[in-house]
């Protein structure tokens, strides 16, 4: 059965393979232009894929001038990518994270992942972030929006709609409050650790949830110890480190308002331990550390991305293994090394040869004690590589 009231979109043949396969997406060049040319259709608009027999492949829209030209948001002809599908996936997004969090602070929504092509949402219990980064979402703008109400009722939705896939896509940026009254900070509870977070002018959506896993694998390392957590932005490391016992926290990070928003984090917690900030360079805050014999029993590397796109590599590839280096160079005897990427283009097994390399070179052996990867409200589509991005080794550095 196909629906007719959408426009068809033709693939070539055998074209059809990796979409039955389960990826989603459809790229340029494997449309068949002569039986459907791109021309006819307008970014955003709704469209039904099919392959080279007409069989219908699923439904989704298109970006007609977008390298990855089509999304596939469904594969049942019953139900149409539309406004009631929209609330139906939001369902089932929210169960995920209702079974495996307890509090209402996590994103909600996760693009591909959650058959929601486009569209990322956190969720700061009744304060919303959102994100459109393709034009057939920011087409159904009004949809998503009444679909979020009816499924959450929140009191306030920000469109952040200011991410550098936009621009892809041939979209402007733009950040709006969308509903009620969005607040300039946010509270929010992780790993039983209270913090605020900046919306407007914050980083991203304002919080990192991807890491909440691996920050909670602090806990069994840093009781009576001296950490240090390089990149800290707000503190998601270094404070719940505080807060799992640590002695003393130094948080370090290049923008003085991440560093203003740490002691407001401190603040709001009761724990014994010193939380300190210094503002800078990462690299030349290790180095600085260094020459003044600075040691920690645990350091946090988490980086922004070094490699953003594959141009990058090289250089990225070199800044992983150098600020794993100088982090090695600030521990203490038998110190722990927590180390995250979050490009999509530093593979596990490269982060993990920087970190041995960087060991060998200042004659240190390595162990790995522990692998995290993205939390689970960020969940991975399988057949979407770029979905899977976030690496972390828990890692112990020995004498020789
Ligand atoms: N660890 C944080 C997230 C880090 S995001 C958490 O758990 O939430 C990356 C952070 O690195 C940002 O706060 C950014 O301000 C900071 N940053 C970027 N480049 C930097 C540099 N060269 N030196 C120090 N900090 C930097």
């Amino acid at each position: 059965m196909s629906d007719s009231t959408l426009a068809p979109l033709r693939v070539k043949k055998n074209e059809e393979r990796r979409l039955r396969a389960g990826h989603p997406w459809v790229y340029s060049n494997e449309v068949d232009t002569e039986r459907t040319p791109l021309s006819g259709f307008e970014p955003g608009q709704p469209v039904e894929v099919r392959d080279f027999r007409d069989a219908p492949l699923g439904t989704g829209y298109i970006n007609p001038h977008a390298l990855i030209c089509a999304r596939l948001v469904s594969r049942d002809p019953a139900h149409p990518f539309s406004a009631s599908l929209l609330v139906h996936r939001l369902n089932i997004a929210l169960a995920l994270r209702e079974m495996r969090y307890d509090k209402p602070f996590y994103r909600l929504v996760y693009g591909d992942s959650d058959g929601l092509p486009g569209l990322v949402v956190d969720r700061y219990d009744t304060v919303l972030v959102v994100q459109m980064a393709t034009a057939g979402m920011e087409r159904m703008k009004e949809d998503v929006l009444a679909a979020l109400d009816k499924v959450i009722k929140p009191s306030a939705i920000l469109l952040r709609n200011d991410s550098a896939a936009r621009a892809m896509e041939g979209l402007e940026s733009y950040v709006t409050v969308a509903a009620g009254l969005v607040p300039d900070v946010v509270a929010l509870e992780e790993n039983g650790v209270r913090f605020q977070a900046p919306l407007l002018t914050g980083q991203k959506t304002g919080w990192f949830y991807d890491q909440r896993e691996n920050r909670a694998r602090l806990a069994p390392y840093v009781r009576g110890k001296r950490v240090l957590d390089m990149f800290s932005y707000l503190g998601g490391f270094g404070i719940q480190a505080a807060a799992f016992g640590a002695d003393s926290v130094l948080c370090v990070d290049s923008s003085a308002p991440a560093l203003e928003g740490v002691h407001a984090n401190v603040a709001l917690n009761a724990f014994s331990a010193t939380v300190d900030t210094l503002h800078g360079d990462a690299f030349d805050a290790l180095k600085q550390l260094r020459e003044q014999r600075e040691h920690f029993d645990v350091v946090v590397v988490d980086p922004p991305a070094f490699i953003k796109r594959k141009k990058d590599m090289k250089e990225g590839v070199q800044a992983y293994r150098r600020i794993n280096q100088m982090a090695m160079q600030v521990l203490a005897k038998d110190g722990i090394l927590l180390s995250c990427s979050c490009s999509f283009h530093m593979t596990r097994e490269s982060l993990l040869e920087q970190m041995l390399g960087a060991a060998r070179h200042i004659d240190r052996s390595l162990q790995i004690l522990e692998q995290g990867h993205q939390a689970t409200d960020h969940p991975v589509h399988p057949a979407i590589s770029e979905t899977d991005y976030l690496k972390c080794f828990v890692g112990r550095v020995l004498p020789a």
